[in-house]
């Protein structure tokens, strides 16, 4: 089974509305047509401008970084999955590690969240990951085993299938610090087996697992050549067009 290639940039909370499309126009103009599927994970006031250019490419597509829970209502601040799909959103971060941390997401949360993207047919981009102390004491396996199990375990066979998983250490986040080429194929070869134990082989097989974590053009090729690594969920490098498209460039 052929599993898709998907390289993700998160913008996180960077970008003024002129440099956020600039950049992703550069992308655009960049990328090649290829089975590669690149993702522009933008901050919410670029995606309608984003949308229409990520349309110029098959290969090109957009994601926000988190949605509410709830279909709509009084939730000040908050972004919900009809508003991200009535502007072309097709993916949606979710879990990511800087969300758990700073805003107390927990598993409970995010299976909400993931149903609600699923029911409004955006895929999540499921993000999982141990801090430096829990990988020290050798609890790593068990750890990410929880956050998948929790947040994802409840689906059905047909709606896991469209999830993607994205594997990032924190301690390899924002640090410069990568996880070498075998610990991230350990990990991935783990999720893979327990993605494999609850809906079987084939689901297995084609679920796409990313990894993140100080993912840069020089590291980007020799991560990506592990056999359970499909791609990555880059932060640091997605801000630079050039950067992101030599990581994309490296399949
Ligand atoms: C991320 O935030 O998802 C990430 C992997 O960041 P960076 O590439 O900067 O480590």
């Amino acid at each position: 089974m052929k599993r898709q290639h998907i390289v993700a940039g998160n913008w996180k909370m960077n970008k003024t509305f002129e440099e956020g499309r600039n950049i992703a126009q550069a992308i655009a103009d960049g990328l090649p047509e290829s089975d590669t599927i690149a993702i522009l994970a933008t901050p919410y006031i670029h995606l309608s401008a984003v949308s229409t250019v990520v349309q110029q490419k098959l290969n090109l597509k957009l994601a926000a970084q988190n949605c509410h829970q709830a279909k709509s209502g009084a939730f000040t601040g908050e972004i919900s999955v009809d508003m991200l799909s009535s502007v072309g959103v097709e993916y949606v971060i979710l879990g990511h590690s800087e969300r758990r941390e700073f805003f107390g997401e927990n598993e409970e949360l995010l299976a909400q969240k993931v149903d609600i993207a699923l029911g409004n047919d955006l895929k999540p981009i499921y993000c999982c990951g141990e801090g430096l102390a829990i990988r020290e004491a050798g609890n790593h396996l068990s750890h990410v085993a929880n956050q998948i199990t929790g947040g994802l375990f409840h689906l059905s066979p047909e709606d896991f299938s469209t999830v993607v998983v994205a594997y990032e250490p924190i301690w390899a986040i924002g640090t410069g610090v990568t996880a070498s080429p075998e610990q991230a194929q350990e990990m991935h070869a783990f999720i893979r087996q327990l993605i494999s134990d609850k809906y079987g082989e084939e689901i297995s097989d084609a679920t796409t697992i990313l990894y993140g974590g100080s993912v840069k053009p020089a590291n980007a090729k020799e991560l990506f050549s592990q056999k359970d690594v499909d791609g990555g969920l880059v932060g640091g490098a997605s801000l630079k067009a050039d950067d992101f498209l030599a990581i994309i460039d490296s399949f």
